[in-house]
């Protein structure tokens, strides 16, 4: 059985979304991206938009509680796979994802992690132009991404979950690799 349940991990930049979005249509289960969520709550002025935007343009993380409330609320609605791009960013978040997902009966059945090298990031960040897309930002996620997120590598290596994918080739090799993996 194609594995259902998937969390992607990596640096900005490192092509999660794309893949994200190609493996959910093909498959058809639900591409949960936080940014993404995010950024439709920035854009029609909600509450939660409005304490996130400051924070997310100056490349640091929201707070868990409130990106823990926007996934718990979709995850809780799904009744299908799913897949995380984004999430979680940080131990803390695991550990709350991991007991939403124990509640919900619904673990994670693999995390792939992107791997792909900062200067290249960098110029395909700076290529795609979003407004939180200027260089001291980017250098600055980067470095966030560093501190917070690749304590996540080992966290999820413990239980075995955790399969590579190299970040830098063509999107159809990539994907190619990302299929294998699932399978
Ligand atoms: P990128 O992968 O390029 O950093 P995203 O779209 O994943 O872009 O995230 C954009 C911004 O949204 C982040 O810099 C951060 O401010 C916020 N964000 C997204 N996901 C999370 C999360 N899980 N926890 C905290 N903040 C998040």
């Amino acid at each position: 059985m194609k594995k259902q349940r998937i969390l992607f991990l990596g640096p900005p930049g490192a092509g999660k979304g794309t893949q994200a979005s190609m493996i959910c249509e093909s498959d058809d289960i639900c591409h949960l991206s936080t940014g993404d969520l995010l950024r439709a709550e920035v854009a029609s002025g909600t509450s939660l938009g409005k304490q996130a935007s400051l924070v997310m343009s100056k490349g640091e993380l929201v707070g868990d509680s409130l990106v823990l409330s926007i996934v718990e609320k979709k995850l809780s609605n799904i009744s299908k796979g799913w897949l995380l791009d984004g999430y979680p960013r940080n131990i803390n978040q695991a550990k709350a994802l991991g007991e939403l997902l124990h509640k919900l009966k619904q673990p994670i059945q693999v995390v792939v992690l992107f791997e792909i090298d900062d200067d290249l990031l960098v110029q395909r960040l700076l290529g795609r132009g979003r407004s939180d897309d200027n260089e001291e930002v980017i250098r600055h996620r980067l470095r966030i991404y560093k501190e917070k997120t690749t304590p996540l590598i080992d966290y999820y290596s413990k239980d075995g979950l955790l399969k590579f994918v190299k970040g830098d080739g063509e999107v159809s090799e990539i994907s190619k690799c990302i299929e294998e993996i699932l399978s």
